[in-house]
């Protein structure tokens, strides 16, 4: 059963929410930086006369940062503190198939609501107002992944502490979900595919999305705007199949 926090909690509540919020930002810096220098070891000079446009992709995501960190951090505490939530920490509690299905039901969620909300960011009016901001990334870099108008960093920073009050979910899982999704905003976003061409361009590339699909999406704004797989891009004929990621400064458009 629910119970309602006294008073006496809210300065626990408020640490969780900014500790919560430092963990995403050093989550951002180390993916973001670990992947930048990857590509640069790779492709040196990739990020040659980016500076500026790196230097805005880190300080929207810093703002992101605080935005998805607030919420989880009041979600996480409520669960330590209060009980709230369906997380569970005994693994014997669920059937272990549990696990997986819950993992992938969680990224169909996410993946469902980025792609219905991503397309009514690109109505006109919240283009220009609020989703240009990500797309001022062009192309965009390993830094962009939280660069987001707090708007719609917000419209993301929900989905997750909704989902664990909803679903019961292993900590595992939710932790699992977290890690998926780091990467994938990364990933996505980094100018380069890390995933083999076999994987990449096989069958199972057909539904699944990384750099090379959302690249397209960046270059041509009216097409490719899933997440992690291609379902939805597939079933409302948005999907305009891969793009070319940059190779490195040679490649450089
Ligand atoms: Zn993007
Ligand atoms: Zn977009």
């Amino acid at each position: 059963m629910l119970r309602t926090p006294f008073p006496d909690q809210i300065t626990g509540a408020l640490l969780a929410m900014l500790a919560m919020s430092a963990i995403v930002a050093a989550r951002y810096f180390a993916s973001s930086g670990i992947f930048a220098w990857l590509g640069e070891r790779r492709w040196p000079g990739m990020h040659q006369g980016m500076g500026p446009q790196i230097r805005r992709e880190i300080a929207w995501s810093i703002k992101s940062a605080v935005i998805y960190g607030t919420p989880a951090g009041f979600v996480a505490w409520g669960w330590r503190e209060l009980g709230w939530t369906r997380i569970y920490a005994d693994a014997s509690q669920y059937p272990l198939w549990w696990m997986p299905v819950s993992f992938l039901l969680c990224l169909a969620i996410h993946d469902s609501w980025f792609y219905w909300t991503h397309r009514a960011m690109h109505y006109p009016p919240l283009l220009r107002s609020i989703h240009a901001v990500h797309h001022a990334s062009r192309p965009p870099t390993a830094w962009a992944a939280m660069s987001f108008h707090p708007w719609e960093a917000l419209s993301g920073a929900l989905v997750i502490p909704a989902l664990v009050f909803v679903i019961p979910l292993h900590i595992g899982t939710v932790l699992a979900v977290l890690l998926v999704m780091t990467i994938m905003g990364v990933t996505n976003h980094m100018g380069w595919e890390i995933f083999p061409a076999r994987l990449v361009h096989g069958p199972v590339g057909q539904w699944l999305i990384t750099a090379s699909h959302h690249q397209l999406h960046h270059d041509r704004y009216e097409c490719n705007y899933g997440l992690y797989f291609r379902f939805w891009d597939r079933l409302c004929g948005t999907d305009r199949g891969l793009g070319c990621p940059r190779r490195g400064a040679a490649g450089r458009r």
